[in-house]
């Protein structure tokens, strides 16, 4: 049993660091970095603007579109 336990244990250290589960569809929340593109209106170059967002069956669809 105590093997068990430590077993228990590990698995749910694994998870905690793969990713947090999301409440409200149950999927784990998977860290990506979105990067979009745009266009800077005072020197008409384009800039790619990347900011980390937590992916699950939520929001799967905004992101990969
Ligand atoms: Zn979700």
């Amino acid at each position: 049993m105590a093997k068990a336990q430590t077993f228990a244990e590990k698995v749910a250290k694994a998870s905690a660091i793969r990713g947090v589960k999301c409440p409200q569809c149950g999927t784990v929340r998977i860290p990506l970095l979105y990067v979009a593109s745009a266009r800077s209106a005072k020197t008409g170059n384009w800039r790619f603007q990347g900011k980390r967002v937590q992916v699950c069956k939520c929001n799967e669809k905004e992101i990969y579109g």
